[in-house]
């Protein structure tokens, strides 16, 4: 269910305005607003999926559905063929920010190793 705390969930429902690169109608993409490279675009299932652990066998469909659709708005990006990193934070360890699941497309320069 929407949380109307939640940026994402506001996003979702319209109330504020982004650009929408990809929408299927269960996940939708846009540009991260304080993008970490060239390219960097979330994936955001439309359902307000708080913490995998925690999400119920149809949230964890959608969430699952942003890894399926990834390499699609890559491929539109342009970046496919150079290579791009998918990231999902959890958790205060991660640095999540928003907790709404959402998958991070980074992409358009060498990244550098994790941690
Ligand atoms: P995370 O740290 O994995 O929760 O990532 C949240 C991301 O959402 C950060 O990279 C933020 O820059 C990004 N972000 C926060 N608010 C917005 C917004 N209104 N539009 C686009 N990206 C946003
Ligand atoms: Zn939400």
């Amino acid at each position: 269910m929407a949380d109307p705390n939640c940026i994402f969930c506001r996003i979702a429902q319209g109330d504020i305005p982004a650009e929408k690169l990809f929408d299927d109608g269960t996940v939708f993409a846009i540009r991260d607003i304080n993008p970490k490279a060239p390219t960097h675009v979330l994936v955001i299932p439309y359902e307000h999926v708080e913490a995998l652990a925690e999400a119920d066998g149809a949230l964890v469909g959608a969430a699952a559905h942003c890894l399926e659709v990834a390499p699609r708005i890559a491929r539109e990006l342009g970046v496919a063929g150079a290579g791009y990193r998918l990231v999902a934070n959890q958790g205060p360890d991660s640095g999540q920010e928003v907790p709404h699941f959402h998958l991070h497309i980074l992409a358009g320069r060498r990244l550098g190793p994790m941690g």
